[in-house]
């Protein structure tokens, strides 16, 4: 049995969907139940539905609903067929099931699943619509959900014209009052059509010269690439989504609608989950104020002394916004007030203060991310391996940075003077330049290797470390002999 699948619900106008779900996206188990207008019903039904697909290594609940959420809070503003506005769905499910309940807009919940494993994999700017009964939408930007002041994304109320058909919103000429389906089939009725023709009927009729098809698509699909490219002008997205019912059938009928030759386009596709997308996402979606995508991740900056690694951690530290911990920090206090320190005894401070670090990375919460600047072949390889470990660090990247031996030397000798009497001194240096000469990173996992006699570019450098995450290793491979140090 895992221990971190979460459930996702989906409540819709017909279905009430339930699934248990995967760290990765893939579905565990499914659920399912008719929807109702009475929301004491619907509640009901979501809890027998999280009871069908509920184990022990669940971790988290999460709910997508239609209508505005204010995220943070949970609160359901507003709602359509199903209004849970009045409810506290979040408080109740969680005194019912003692796991942390995430509530969000169905449509933020769907771009959550396609930009995990659907549509837009792997980007981190998306603009997605829901095409069904009304127009939902969501924008993601920096790979999270744009939120505003707490219901942000309501994409089906960008307005196509200023005369056009009023809106539930108590505006007119929303482009869900033209773009929906609802408004396809007014279209269709508009047209004389039969009303039960549908969107594939008239993308068929089209593609063989249809005139009156044409004009019903062009009517309904029109409007629809007006708010998409005012969209795109607002977000510039690295794609557009369209999901819903109707999203296939809508990105096919843009495809036949010229578009002429403008600063603002993005690619339009249509979403690859269907009804999936609201469960893996109401499933994949964090809770409110979880930073790093609820991940403790650590930078090693290693390197010999003088080898330019504080230059480099403070530059990482700066792009990342992370805290910089450095264990002369912590030592220097300590050799200031400690009189005769020797080798062995500033070896010993060195591995308290290392300890002391990894310590203060434990006791920090989900989330944290911290550059750790130390040299840290100055003792063994297990040593780091289990600090690694007691940190608790999901994931660590190791940065190791280098200079030829000579240069190293050269700069240890040019700080000498300024330096505490702690360190030693020129002596030191044929030591240290045979050192540079044989020291290795760590390598518990994938190395960014950083040439110190060039300035450092801190958001080049800190994309490439940003890009190469490592779970921490809980066995490795002895590395042998403990290094030098000063
Ligand atoms: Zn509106």
């Amino acid at each position: 049995m895992r221990q971190d699948s979460a459930i996702g619900i989906d409540i819709g106008g017909t279905h009430l969907r339930a699934a248990r779900v995967a760290p990765d996206g893939a579905i565990e188990a499914r659920a399912r139940a008719s929807s109702d207008r009475d929301p004491a019903v619907v509640v009901e039904r979501i809890a027998h539905l999280i009871e069908a697909v509920d184990q022990p290594g669940v971790v988290r609940i999460g709910i997508g609903v239609p209508g505005r959420v204010d995220f943070a809070s949970g609160r359901v503003l507003s709602g359509g067929y199903v209004d849970l506005s009045g409810t506290d769905l979040r408080g109740l499910l969680e005194a019912r099931f003692g796991r942390p309940v995430v509530v969000d807009n169905d449509c933020s919940m769907a771009l959550v699943a396609e930009s995990a494993v659907g549509a837009a994999r792997g980007r981190h700017s998306a603009v997605m619509l829901t095409i069904g009964t009304g127009i939902g939408g969501a924008v993601m930007d920096e790979g999270r959900i744009v939120r505003g002041r707490g219901a942000a994304g309501q994409l089906g109320h960008v307005g196509v014209d200023p005369a056009g058909r009023p809106c539930l919103c108590g505006r007119r000429g929303c482009v869900e009052t033209v773009s929906s389906g609802t408004a396809l089939g007014v279209h269709i009725r508009e047209a004389g059509l039969p009303p039960e023709t549908t969107a594939a009927e008239l993308l068929g009729r089209r593609a063989d010269g249809d005139a009156k098809a044409r004009a019903v698509l062009m009517s309904w699909a029109g409007p629809l690439r007006l708010a998409i490219d005012s969209l795109v002008a607002v977000h510039d997205p690295e794609v557009v989504v369209l999901g819903g019912g109707l999203g296939a059938a809508a990105a096919a009928a843009l495809d036949g609608i010229e578009v002429p030759a403008s600063w603002y386009h993005s690619p339009v596709v249509p979403a690859q989950l269907g009804d999936d997308a609201g469960v893996i996402g109401a499933a994949l979606l964090l809770p409110p104020g979880t930073r790093n995508g609820g991940k403790k991740r650590v930078v090693l900056v290693n390197g010999v002394p003088a080898s330019g690694k504080s230059t480099v951690a403070q530059a990482i530290s700066q792009a990342a916004g992370w805290p910089l911990l450095s264990l002369d920090t912590v030592k220097t206090p300590f050799l200031d007030e400690i009189e005769g320190v020797d080798r062995p005894f500033n070896r010993r401070l060195g591995r308290a203060s290392l300890r002391a670090l990894f310590e203060l990375v434990r006791e920090a919460p989900a989330g944290t991310g911290v550059v750790i600047d130390a040299w840290f072949g100055f003792q063994p390889h297990a040593f780091t391996a289990e600090l690694l470990a007691l940190s608790g660090a999901d994931e660590f990247a190791e940065v190791w940075c280098t200079a030829p031996p000579e240069v190293i030397g050269e700069r240890y000798l040019a700080r000498v003077g300024s330096r505490s009497a702690a360190h030693p001194g020129a002596e030191y240096v044929p030591e240290l330049v045979a050192l540079a000469r044989r020291a290795e990173p760590l390598r518990f996992g994938p190395v960014v290797e950083v040439d110190t006699r060039a300035p450092a570019d801190p958001d080049a450098l800190w994309r490439e470390v940003a890009d190469r995450w490592t779970a921490p290793v809980r066995h490795h491979q002895h590395q042998g002999e403990e290094a030098s140090s000063p």
